[in-house]
């Protein structure tokens, strides 16, 4: 049953879809995963399609082409560097995440992932423990982008009945990709440099607090959200999803226990007025009840696996 699927994977050259993809190809074989971004990787991933997904036809041409069965939209501009420009961000998050919604429709896709993330609250939400339901008024385009889609996502699900399914992703940290200009980005930089011998600069104060997860474990929520059966999904906006959460003077700690001599400063810029408005922490109680999540790294567990990958890479 399972091997009949075809998966379309947006944005896969990105920090998540690089890791997400051997996962796939491990569920559905080498075959069954489409890897698609604007540009291919050199040497190319799995089987590559160039592909903008702002263009609805040529979306819809290459969905028809694979006959793909599920689309994993992981295209979109993050909270940092939509700052830059917020009118294209917002552009760019719509039109991928419109086209990709209709495409379900109008070609039946059985299943469409859409990740949200932790940029939807804003200075209303409790910082603490924040709450499925919490109030959302987010202070980056990014994270107005992503309401709506969450929204959208929603509409799609009750008019249209599209199976469609989200998580609330908080910074991801992992060691196979570089992040994509997220405002969480310096915990992947931390280790790099920690492991590369070079001191770190961080933009962020060492006591700002938020919530962070492993690559693993996004990996492992991603799946086991879209292999739930659909009767279990009671959230169609978007499950909030926890995995631990650390400053970066904790981060620094934990490194220095493995790099003594390791030295990070700490030197906010704009990015520290996007982190104060965010999350400490998160409840998951939905995720916990409806499909049964729980995450298993911590921040010791993160930084013995990070610092073992990235030395392997460095060596190698
Ligand atoms: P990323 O920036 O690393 O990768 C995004 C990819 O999308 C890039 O490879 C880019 O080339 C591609 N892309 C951009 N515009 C495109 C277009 N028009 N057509 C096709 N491809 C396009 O992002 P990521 O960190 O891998 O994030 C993936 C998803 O997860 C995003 O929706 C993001 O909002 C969400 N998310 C990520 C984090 C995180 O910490 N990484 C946290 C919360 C949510």
């Amino acid at each position: 049953m399972m091997n009949k699927e075809k998966i379309l994977v947006i944005g896969a050259n990105g920090q998540i879809g690089t890791a997400l993809l051997p996962k796939l190809q491990e569920i559905y074989g080498e075959d069954g995963v489409i890897a698609s971004d604007l540009q291919a990787t050199n040497p190319p991933k799995s089987v590559f399609e160039t592909l903008d997904a702002t263009q609805p036809t040529a979306l819809q041409a290459l969905i028809k082409k694979h006959n793909i069965t599920q689309v994993y939209h992981l295209a979109a501009v993050l909270s940092a560097k939509g700052e830059a420009n917020p009118l294209q961000a917002w552009e760019i998050n719509m039109q991928t995440l419109l086209n990709v919604l209709e495409a379900a429709r109008n070609l039946n896709l059985k299943k469409v992932f859409i990740p949200s993330s932790i940029a939807v609250f804003g200075e209303s939400a409790p910082h603490q423990f924040t709450p499925q339901q919490a109030y959302l008024d987010p202070t980056t385009v990014y994270g107005i982008s992503k309401v709506a889609a969450e929204n959208w996502c929603l509409y799609y699900h009750k008019r249209y009945q599209v199976d469609v399914r989200s998580l609330r992703y908080p910074g991801v940290i992992g060691y196979q990709s570089l992040p994509g200009g997220g405002t969480t980005d310096y915990a992947v930089e931390m280790y790099h440099k920690a492991v590369a011998g070079e001191n770190y600069t961080c933009y962020l104060q060492e006591n700002t607090r938020l919530p962070m997860i492993y690559m693993e474990d996004v990996l492992r929520a991603t799946i086991e959200l879209m292999e739930a059966p659909a009767d279990q999904i009671s959230v169609r906006t978007s499950y909030n999803l926890a995995g631990t959460s650390f400053t970066p003077a904790e981060l620094y700690e934990n490194i220095k226990l493995l790099f003594p001599d390791f030295q990070c400063g700490f030197v906010p810029d704009f990015r520290q007025a996007i982190a104060d408005s965010w999350p400490e922490s998160i409840d998951d109680t939905s995720a916990q009840k409806d499909w049964g999540w729980k995450p298993k790294f911590d921040l010791s567990q993160i930084t013995t696996e990070m610092i073992t990958h990235l030395s392997k890479q460095l060596i190698g």
